[in-house]
C-alpha cells in the first residue's frame, strides 16, 4: 500500500470523514488546534500508520506555534507511547469522539454532523456535490441525532453507493474510502 508521510497527508484529507477534515481545515487556517483537536486528529493519523517521526514533522510543519519541542513534542510522542506511561492510543472511535467536551467557536473537535448546524452540514456536502436527494436524507437522520447514519450515507455515497455497515470509527471510513479511490 502507498506509505503515508508528512507531506501526503493533506493530499489524501478528501477521504477523511467530516469531522477529520474539519481538523484538517482548522489546523491550516488557524496554524493551531487546541488541546481536543490535536488529540483527536493525532490519533486518527497515527492509526492511519503514520511514524512517528512522520508526525512530528507534521505537526511542527502544521503548528507555527513557538516552542514546538517544549509544547507540543512531548505530547505527540506521548500519544505513540513513545515517553510517559508508555501507553500507545488507539485512534478514538465515534462514541470516544461524540463525548469529548462540546466545541468553542475556536475549536474543532467532535462530531461534525453533531457539533454543525443544518445549514452549515447542508453547505458542506453541496460542496462535496452530493444531491439534493441525499443532502434530505442526510440532514434527516442528522435532525433525529442519528449522527453516525448520516456519516455513513456520506461514506456510501464516496463509495459509489455501495451499502456499507454503520461508522462506528473515523478509520474505518477512510480505509473504506480511500480503497475504493484506487
Ligand atoms: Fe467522525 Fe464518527 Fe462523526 Fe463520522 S460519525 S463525523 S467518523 S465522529
Amino acid at each position: 500500500s502507498d506509505e503515508l508521510n508528512a507531506s501526503n497527508l493533506n493530499q489524501v484529507s478528501e477521504f477523511m470523514p467530516l469531522c477529520m477534515q474539519n481538523l484538517m481545515y482548522g489546523l491550516k487556517k488557524h496554524n493551531h488546534l487546541k488541546y481536543n483537536g490535536r488529540q483527536q486528529l493525532g490519533r486518527f493519523i497515527k492509526e492511519l500508520g503514520l511514524p512517528l517521526n512522520e508526525a512530528l514533522l507534521f505537526w511542527k510543519n502544521s503548528l507555527k506555534g513557538l516552542n514546538f519541542e517544549k509544547d507540543y513534542a512531548y505530547n505527540i510522542k506521548h500519544t505513540y507511547g513513545a515517553v510517559g506511561g508508555r501507553i500507545k492510543y488507539r485512534g478514538m472511535n465515534c462514541t470516544n469522539i461524540m463525548n469529548q467536551p462540546k466545541p468553542h467557536s475556536s475549536e474543532y473537535h467532535g462530531c461534525f454532523y453533531k457539533e454543525n448546524s443544518i445549514d452549515d452540514i447542508f453547505a458542506k456536502l453541496k460542496m462535496m456535490q452530493m444531491t439534493d436527494e441525499q443532502i434530505n436524507q442526510i440532514t434527516d437522520s442528522v435532525r433525529e441525532g442519528k449522527y453516525q447514519i448520516a456519516c455513513t450515507m456520506v461514506l456510501e455515497s464516496k463509495c459509489g453507493g455501495k451499502t456499507m455497515p454503520i461508522v462506528t470509527h473515523p478509520n474505518f471510513y477512510f480505509e473504506e474510502a480511500y480503497k475504493y479511490s484506487k
